[in-house]
């Protein structure tokens, strides 16, 4: 994914920082513990597609 890409992009809930998880290509708020999927290159920042993450992560 374009390292600029991710630097624009925030979290829709919080406007908070993502972090880029390449191994599961996904974006993850670690203050709202949801993991936004990556498809096809292409960022979905929707919170209905946004995966739980575990408490304690
Ligand atoms: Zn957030």
């Amino acid at each position: 994914m374009d390292k600029k890409l991710l630097d624009i992009l925030v979290c829709p809930l919080c406007k908070g920082k993502l972090e880029y998880d390449a191994e599961q290509a996904e974006l993850i708020c670690h203050f709202d513990k949801l993991a936004f999927p990556i498809r096809d290159d292409i960022p979905v920042m929707l919170e209905d597609e946004a995966r739980s993450l575990p408490a304690g992560d």
